[in-house]
């Protein structure tokens, strides 16, 4: 199936896509863990996406772009879910433009809500491994004892201020292709409060009734 995973900033997209992955086999295409993996390597993407990321603003599209096309293009342009992409109008009606040229139309888009206290609550407490990218939450999830606690970090865009201009981000740039992708008829609303299985069982049971 091909699929966008879609919501704000800390609304579980990632963690969602990677239960995808892992259990129905549709790779996660993470355009942020793309452009963290660039920073950590320095590359001259990573270094052009820095502030802007570090900032809680959006990267520029040309930049994104040629990420998510050779991501898709690397999955054959079959059996994928786009955690973080498309973001902006722009991006959307490349995407659109982009599958249909390849006749590899979306599926859905699995739109999670989340309230915004929810989310602010999410990010300030939500923790990274360093090396292996893997997320924590130090209420729900916290890092196994086995785990050495120098390598758990925050991301720098979790932090309090950057986490409010992510939201303001959201609500300007993002959030009206729910609109955009209502009108398309591919928007499903999911419901992302609650624990991370309870969430993922809705998914599932969203994806059933598509494929019904
Ligand atoms: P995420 O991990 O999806 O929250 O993305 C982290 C950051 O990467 C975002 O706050 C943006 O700065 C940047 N980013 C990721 N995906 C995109 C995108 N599709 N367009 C622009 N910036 C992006």
């Amino acid at each position: 199936m091909r699929l966008i995973i879609f919501g704000p900033p800390g609304a579980g997209k990632g963690t969602q896509a990677g239960l995808l992955g892992e259990r129905h086999g549709i790779t996660q295409i993470s355009t942020g863990d793309i452009l963290r993996d660039a920073m950590a390597q320095e590359t001259e993407l990573g270094k052009k996406a820095k502030s802007y990321i570090d900032a809680g603003d959006l990267v520029p599209d040309a930049l994104v772009r040629d990420l998510a096309e050779q991501a898709i293009a690397d999955e054959g342009y079959d059996d994928f879910v786009l955690d973080g992409y498309p973001r902006t109008r722009q991006q959307a009606d490349w995407l659109t433009d982009f599958l249909e040229g390849h006749d590899t139309p979306l599926d859905a888009v699995l739109s999670l809500s989340v309230p915004d206290e929810v989310i602010v609550r999410r990010l300030s407490r939500r923790r990274v491994h360093e090396e292996t990218g893997e997320t924590y939450h130090l209420d729900h999830d916290p890092p196994p004892d086995d785990v050495d606690p120098d390598l758990i970090v925050q991301r720098s865009d979790d932090e309090p201020e950057t986490i409010q201009n992510r939201l303001d981000v959201y609500r300007e740039e993002t959030e009206p292709l729910t609109a955009y992708y209502e009108e398309r008829d591919l928007l499903v609303p999911v419901d992302g409060t609650g624990g991370i299985e309870e969430v993922f069982g809705r998914i599932e049971e969203a994806l059933d009734a598509l494929e019904r």
